[in-house]
């Protein structure tokens, strides 16, 4: 990592550099990052995938059908957190009771292995594997603040516009 030397209220301060997103998740020491890879929390989605198109008849794809879910909520516009709820509900109550792995550091075998709701949050996230829900929040994050500065822009006596908050003073 490179130190950058800064200067913040006249006192020199160094600022050590790490990188956005870090992809040496599989080196246990040193890394850091807020996506599943670098996480101690077990996630079911980065652990399994799913089934390939020759699944046999009457055998359950859990990763897919927990996948398709996640996409429709998506498609409807559910905020995240009802997802999270949604995906945590179905984890526990028909994929976890049946649910097995090895951990691959220990190489010990899990039975019913505890998904958390921010882990899953996380996967959500941070995996690309639904960038609908990335869209999703920035247009939430948008709404929540041209709401909020929807509310302060006028001067409630006069009803002339406060020139400090109006946005287009941002840009000059
Ligand atoms: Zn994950």
């Amino acid at each position: 990592m490179d130190v950058v030397n800064n200067s913040y209220m006249g006192e020199s301060i160094e600022i050590e550099g790490a990188p956005a997103y870090d992809i040496s998740g599989w080196n246990v020491s040193g890394s850091c990052g807020p996506q599943c890879s670098m996480s101690a929390n077990y996630c079911f989605l980065c652990t399994f995938r799913e089934e390939s198109d020759d699944i046999t008849d009457g055998e359950e794809d859990d990763c897919g059908a927990l996948k398709t879910m996640i996409r429709a909520l998506a498609r409807e516009k559910k905020e995240i957190p009802t997802i999270v709820n949604s995906v945590y509900s179905l984890y526990e109550k028909h994929i976890r009771p049946q649910c097995e792995y090895t951990h691959p550091l220990t190489g010990v075998l899990v039975k019913k292995p505890k998904w958390n709701k921010n882990s899953i949050q996380t996967h959500l996230i941070y995996s690309r594997e639904f960038p609908d829900l990335f869209d999703s929040i920035v247009e939430q994050v948008f709404h929540t603040v041209i709401n909020s500065q929807q509310q302060r822009v006028m001067n409630k006596n006069t009803g002339a516009v406060l020139e400090d908050r109006d946005a287009r003073s941002w840009t000059q």
